[in-house]
């Protein structure tokens, strides 16, 4: 998507050129977003499914004061370590 904008630039007057530019440095922006935003989504999906104690499947505890993704036996395991009902 870059390179098309790029290559557009060589075509067009100084006018376009500066309309590609702004384009491209958004483009950039746009792109490097898109990596964070998956980076981070990537590690909530990780964090949501992978219990934090034994590395196995878990699921996401919201129901307690802190969220803690743990499995079944981890929960009990932690909820007993806490006191927590
Ligand atoms: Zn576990």
């Amino acid at each position: 998507m870059q390179e098309q904008w790029l290559a557009g630039s060589r075509g067009c007057g100084g006018q376009g050129k500066i309309g590609t530019l702004r384009f491209y440095t958004l483009g950039i922006d746009a792109d490097a977003l898109e990596t964070i935003e998956g980076a981070i989504s990537f590690a909530e999906y990780q964090s949501g499914t992978i219990c934090e104690d034994c590395g196995k499947k878990g699921k996401l505890r919201s129901n307690m004061p802190w969220w803690r993704t743990l499995c079944d036996p981890c929960l009990t395991k932690w909820k007993k370590e806490n006191k927590i009902k």
